[in-house]
């Protein structure tokens, strides 16, 4: 089980779970593209990555809720440029905001959620699909959540969009897994120590929580041989044996 060599791009790797998958993955030797819209953010990261040789990962600096086909095309093509091919993606990224009824929710924010959450995910998936079908093992993670199955009053648009990339994910599944050697998967991490989770619970004692590299052998094994034969594409934290 092994990300060595494996080119991936991790969307939101600026904070929280991203960030940590990343700084994991490159400690394992993987190339990384790491996507978010704060450049400070993402540069701090970038240097804190682990890389023998000099632009052994790459970073895109980028608002997802901008996101548009031209775009997309152009991330393709800086992935291009510089490795040539692509192994996977983590749709990572996404946005909460805040906590609020959805009377009050303001239509640009249930706009921007949407985008960031959902539409781009479809988006760099359709562009990017191309390349990751000529790997052996390509691989699509999304991340779900559990408001995702169960929907819970104040989650607002953030729900609504989880419920909608739950749906995305099994569609591409249906669609792409007989055709390609390729698995997409769709992972809910849990309850994790970053700043999104302390918009929604902001008292909890972050101590009660796992680590967030305790992460890192579930998207360890999502990139790995031993999940190509693997029938279920919905996975919970809690069906890893952490
Ligand atoms: P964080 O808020 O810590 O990190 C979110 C990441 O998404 C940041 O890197 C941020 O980058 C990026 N992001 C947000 N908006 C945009 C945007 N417009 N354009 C580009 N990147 C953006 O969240 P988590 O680490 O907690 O969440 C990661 C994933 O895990 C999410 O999909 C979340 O729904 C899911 N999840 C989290 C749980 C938890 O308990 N933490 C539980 C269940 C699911 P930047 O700041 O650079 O924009």
């Amino acid at each position: 089980m092994s990300v060595k060599d494996k080119i991936i791009l991790i969307t939101g790797a600026s904070d929280g779970i991203g960030k940590t998958v990343a700084l994991e993955f490159a400690k394992k030797g993987a190339k990384l593209i790491l996507l978010g819209s704060n450049g400070s953010k993402l540069s701090a990261v970038y240097d804190q990555l682990s890389g023998v040789e000099k632009d052994y990962h790459l970073s895109l600096e980028c608002d997802l809720s901008l996101l548009n086909d031209k775009s997309a095309i152009e991330i393709e093509a800086a992935i291009l440029e510089h490795y040539g091919r692509l192994d996977g993606i983590i749709h990572n990224a996404a946005t909460l905001k805040k906590m609020t009824p959805l009377i009050d929710l303001e239509t640009n924010l249930w706009e921007k959620i949407l985008k960031v959450n959902l539409t781009s995910e479809f988006i760099i998936t359709k562009t990017l699909l191309n390349l990751i079908v000529k790997e052996e093992n390509g691989r699509v993670i999304f991340t779900s959540s559990n408001v995702a199955t169960q929907p819970k009053a104040f989650w607002g648009a953030y729900a609504v969009s989880k419920f909608a990339v739950k749906g995305m994910a099994e569609l591409f599944r249906q669609e792409l897994e007989n055709i390609h050697q390729i698995k997409i998967f769709n992972f809910d991490p849990g309850p994790s120590p970053t700043s999104m989770r302390e918009i929604a619970f902001p008292n909890e004692d972050k101590e009660t929580l796992k680590s967030l590299e305790k992460l890192i052998p579930c998207y360890e094994w999502f990139f790995s041989e031993e999940s190509n034969t693997t029938n279920q594409h919905y996975f919970k934290f809690s069906d890893f044996k952490i």
